[in-house]
């Protein structure tokens, strides 16, 4: 079955492994980091700008990809509304629950509120169950882009890159 970003329109695991802006296993257990899943070479680098760390480098060629120095990254969440391609997510695996945070930029209107129950749905929208609403944060700097933050169960901390409202479903 033909897989990668150019044959179905989603990012692979083999792509994914090989880009250099997605964080270690460990250093996703020890708190909320960026996961920059960007692996096309495209003339852009506001990821690099808006990071107050230097966590992020695109260098003078701004179509080398974005390189992530997991270590300096602080979470802060700032790059993700900044990425013209929604590529970029900040994940917290760091609850001792069993769970997992995600943040994702989301574009719908009327955005979710904590605490709702939404369906969240992985790269190629297929869907992995239930998750919960933990916080909704609109960016005024990047158009009012939201950014959402579900709780996942932690084995799906690098899955879920999507939701649909339940509210939704039910009025099909
Ligand atoms: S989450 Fe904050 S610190 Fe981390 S890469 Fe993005 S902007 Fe930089
Ligand atoms: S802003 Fe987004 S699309 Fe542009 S280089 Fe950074 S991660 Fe890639």
């Amino acid at each position: 079955m033909p897989t990668g970003l150019s044959r179905t329109g989603y990012i692979s695991k083999e792509e994914l492994e090989k880009a250099p802006g997605i964080p270690s296993a460990e250093r996703r257990r020890k708190g909320p980091v960026a996961v920059i899943e960007c692996i096309q070479d495209i003339p852009c680098n506001p990821c690099e700008t808006s990071c107050p760390t230097g966590a992020i480098t695109v260098g003078e060629d701004i179509t080398n990809l974005p390189v992530l120095d997991e270590e300096k990254c602080v979470g802060c969440r700032s790059c993700v509304p900044i990425c013209p391609g929604q590529a970029i997510f900040v994940v917290d695996e760091s609850l001792d629950n069993g769970k997992a945070t995600v943040t994702i930029p989301y574009e719908f209107l009327p955005p979710p509120e904590k605490g709702d129950v939404v369906i969240a749905l992985d790269r190629s929208g297929k869907e992995l169950g239930e998750a919960v609403v933990d916080s909704v944060r609109i960016s005024e700097k990047m158009d009012h882009t939201t950014l959402v933050t579900i709780l996942v169960p932690r084995e799906w901390s690098m899955e879920a890159r999507g939701f649909k409202r339940k509210l939704q479903e039910k009025r099909r």
